[in-house]
This record gives structure tokens, sequence and C-alpha cells, in this order.
């Protein structure tokens, strides 16, 4: 089926091995959750990859392969390979698209992308969040009321320290009375970069259907376009020109 949109799902799944709270949510792992979502579209492929296997499950293969790649790490930045970010980084540069989820915000790939800390303020208290859709008539809110609710999460809120996004789609409030840019689009190369807040690991956020909704909108937005590669350097002129010798 060559027109379904090659997704890869990697996870950092350690959270789910140690905590049972977190295993309990997420029996098969935020990657598993996310892929099967994915997975009951028609026009969506998944397999899924975690930080222990081999090449952290990316090898030259599965990257050359997927189409958009979604990424959740949160305590295990550090163990991802330079080498592996760097071809990640590559593959984005040409064309494939990739989401950042939550925690993802310090991931090496997601700081290499926006050249900032991509640092935020925190809070856990399972307080509410609303994100408000700031951009209707993009893609990623296709099908969305004018906001989503999450009953309990984890609070990001501003000074978040990204460079300003391309397109904004969502902005958050919280209950606490911050607020935070939580659905925010890029282009880098010919790829595309969207980072979306929401998915701590101790709230089911994963299984809302809303959620659900923009993660599977997302995948349809940063798949790759198949504009033409750049040419850098040197280049001949097209047109016959007199080489002007002075
Ligand atoms: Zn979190």
């Amino acid at each position: 089926m060559g027109n379904e949109i090659r997704v890869t799902v990697w996870n950092e799944f350690r959270h789910e091995k140690i905590n049972e709270k977190v295993a309990d949510i997420y029996p098969e792992g935020i990657h598993g959750a996310i892929a099967k979502f994915l997975q009951a579209q028609p026009d969506i492929n998944t397999r899924t990859a975690t930080l222990d296997e081999p090449e952290h499950g990316l090898t030259d293969n599965v990257l050359n392969n997927t189409d958009v790649l979604i990424w959740w790490g949160h305590k295990a930045h550090k163990e991802v390979s330079d080498e592996i970010v760097e071809k990640i980084y590559k593959r984005v540069l040409d064309g494939m698209g990739i989401i950042l989820l939550h925690s993802a915000h310090f991931s090496k790939i997601f700081k290499k992308l926006m050249g900032t800390s991509c640092d935020l303020k925190w809070r856990e208290a399972g307080e509410k969040e609303r994100l408000w859709v700031v951009n209707p008539g993009h893609l990623i809110a296709e099908g969305l009321g004018e906001y989503i609710e999450i009953p309990h999460t984890e609070m990001y809120g501003e000074r978040f320290d990204i460079p300003q996004p391309d397109d904004l789609v969502f902005i958050s409030w919280f209950e606490g009375g911050e607020v935070f840019r939580s659905g925010c689009c890029y282009n880098r190369g010919r790829g595309k970069v969207f980072y979306f807040r929401p998915g701590h690991e101790t709230f089911p956020i994963y299984y809302q259907p809303e959620v659900q909704k923009v993660i599977t909108n997302a995948v349809r937005w940063a798949k790759p376009a198949g504009g033409p590669a750049p040419k850098f350097g040197k280049a001949a002129p097209i047109e016959n020109i007199t080489v002007y010798e002075g």
C-alpha cells in the first residue's frame, strides 16, 4: 500500500518498567497506546521503537522507511546516542516529519532542531488544562472544538524557551494561572516539526479522543510533502549569459 503514511512511534519506555502506576495506565507502553490508535486509521501504518533496542530501534533501514517519527522521552534523554540524533536530524532536513510529545521538549533532537534551551516552568499538581485552538484553519485543528480540556495533568508554563513557531495551533491555560504555547509547528529543511504538550506519564492522556485526534491530524500534516530536493553550491546558469570579464 504505497500511499500509507509510515509512522515510527519511539518511546524511551523506562517509566512503564519501574513505576507501577504508569505500567497500569500503559500496559503496552506509551508507544503501544499511541501506535494502537494510529494503526486504526486506514491511511497510517505504524511500527514502534524503544531506547533499549539496538540503535534505539532506529536503524538506517527504519529511519529511511519512516515518513513521520513520533518521540516520547523524559528521564533518559542523555542516553540517546548523538550519532542517532544526527541521523534523525538529517532525515528531518530531507523531509521526514517529526512530532515531539510532552517531555520531549528536553530531548536532544528537539533542542538541536530548535537551537535554544527549550526550558520551561513545571508543576505536578494534577490540575486542569484547557488547550485553546488559536489557528482554526490549520490541518492539525481539523475536527476539534474551540478547546480541549484535560482534567488532570502536569503544568508546563511560559516562558517556554523556543524560537517563534512558524505556526501556533494551541495555547494552554492551567488552573494555577499559567499559559503555554502547547502546539507549535516549524519547518526545518524539507521536513516539518510539531511539538505537542499533553502526555504526562501518570495520567491516561493518550486515551483521550481529542488528544488522539490531534496526533492523528499532526501525522497527516507532517508527512513528507514531496517537494524538490534543494541543490546547494556553485551553479551553472540556466539562461545564456555573457560572463562579465571586467
Ligand atoms: Zn511530565
